[in-house]
């Protein structure tokens, strides 16, 4: 598939902005691509319109092909919509404090409850500590019971022990109130299955949830099954209310495109991927993973990263000329608030032009932070052509109008000249020096 679509990309030539034909034409693949993960097609329509009026316009960089940005712009939107707001690693992380906590497994038959469970619990107990008690619930199938138990017993957590008769409920009640008694952090709560979605399954798991009232309800879903996996999500979601979803079998040879539409649909966070049957196969989430794999085109998103990290070493070279022939002026230094921005911060656009270490620390001192950055941005913004060509022109009328263009005080304004001031100062000082004596004063 990959060759294919980089074939049909590669034909896409163009410069400039992208254009609709452009994006249309990638996204023609990328539909084909999502589908083939097994992404819904409700979701993969839902999600290319979004890509579609997000990508038309935008410039292309050099040395990539419209059809490469596209994809670029595809992985990016996946992510974003995969991790979803605020999620990350707070995606994997269960609302387990208040002890004793109970995690509901919930899904269907062979989807990987139990070996998620014990996955899970294992976990809990060797990262964070907790002491956790495992209960099976499945009371349809004999050996569901001892198969946690089993389980129990190797990764050394304890199990409820079994009692013949009771049902899901009863068992849930038992377990609540053993870990209780001897101090549990958490109870896991595997419940039984069925092979489909029925009206009993629904009725059982909702008679658990409301006599357990757990803090995570876990929907565990096999991520081979694409299709099925929205409507199963769709239907646990909307009868038993889950609080995030574990997709099982990561580790085979479907592309993860379940994820994706589980997301889409339920806007549930996935929180942990099971990646074998070991029990140490288990990880935390990770949205640039799995949207690499559904689009399987991690290349060509290097590739265009690559081409941005480039355009920005280019921007950084020209600055550097710059400053050596003693050129800094609103421009310039409006060029460096954005990469700043951009980088998240000082060190990152510092890192980039060499020797600049030293005036990101003068100017972290003096406390030139993202929201400082943003006002100056601003001030700039609100300089005519020329002012910007001549600062020295900024007199105390022009400086006026600048503060109330840009919703700041007159202050401001002077404190933005004289930060421009000491740092073309400093550019003239570099380029009088060369570029030997540059390096010398930035001790490199
Ligand atoms: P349940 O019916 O939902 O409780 O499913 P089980 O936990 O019994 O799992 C069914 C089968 O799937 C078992 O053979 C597990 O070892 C296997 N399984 C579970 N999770 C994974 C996984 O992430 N990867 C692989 N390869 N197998 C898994
Ligand atoms: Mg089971």
């Amino acid at each position: 598939l990959s060759e294919r679509l980089s074939g049909a990309l590669e034909k896409l030539t163009a410069k400039g902005a992208l254009t609709e034909a452009d994006v249309a034409t990638a996204l023609r693949e990328v539909r084909v691509a999502l589908l083939e993960a097994d992404v819904s097609l409700p979701v993969a329509r839902r999600f290319i319109k979004q890509v579609q009026d997000k990508a038309t316009g935008q410039a292309v960089l050099k040395s990539v092909t419209p059809g490469q940005m596209v994809v670029k712009i595809v992985h990016d939107e996946m992510v974003a919509m995969l991790a979803g707001e605020g999620d990350g690693e707070a995606g994997a992380r269960l609302r387990i404090d208040s002890p004793p906590a109970t995690i509901l497994m919930v899904g269907l038959q062979g989807s990987g409850k139990t070996t998620t469970a014990a996955k899970l619990a294992r976990r809990l107990k060797e990262r964070d500590h907790k002491r956790v008690l495992m209960a099976s619930l499945d009371t349809r199938r004999p050996a569901a019971m001892e198969q946690l138990a089993t389980l129990g017993q190797q990764t050394g957590i304890d199990t409820l022990p079994i009692v013949r008769g009771q049902d899901a409920v009863a068992i849930a009640r038992r377990a609540r109130q053993q870990a209780m008694l001897a101090g549990y952090d958490v109870v896991m709560l595997d419940t039984a299955g069925r092979l489909s979605i029925d009206a009993e399954l629904m009725a059982e798991v909702a008679a658990v949830r409301d006599a357990a009232s757990p803090n995570e309800t876990l929907l565990v879903v096999d991520g081979l099954t694409g299709q099925d996996a929205v409507h199963t999500a769709e239907n646990f979601d909307g009868q038993i209310g889950i609080s995030g979803v574990v997709l099982t079998r990561m580790d085979g040879d479907g592309r993860g495109g379940a994820a994706l539409s589980m997301r889409a649909v339920t806007g549930k966070p996935i929180k942990f991927v099971g990646i074998g049957e070991k029990m140490d196969a288990l990880e935390e989430f990770h949205a640039e993973r799995v949207a690499g794999r559904i689009l399987g085109m991690g290349d060509i998103v290097s590739l265009v990263e690559k081409a941005q990290e480039q355009i920005e070493q280019a921007e950084a070279e020209r600055m550097m000329k710059r400053f050596q022939k003693g050129r800094f002026d609103m421009n310039d230094l409006r060029s460096q608030l954005e990469q700043m921005q951009k980088m998240g911060g000082m060190d990152g656009i510092m890192s980039m032009l060499p020797g600049m270490g030293k005036i990101a620390r003068q100017m972290g001192d003096a406390g030139v932070d993202d929201k400082m950055i943003r006002r100056q941005m601003a001030i700039i913004q609100s300089m005519t052509r020329e002012e910007r060509k001549k600062p020295d022109i900024l007199k105390a009328s022009r400086k006026e109008r600048i503060a109330r263009g840009s919703g700041l005080e007159v202050q401001d304004v002077n404190r933005l000249l004289k930060m421009h001031r000491q740092m073309a100062d400093m550019m003239k000082k570099m380029g009088r020096m060369g570029k030997g004596g540059l390096r010398g004063l930035m001790g490199q």
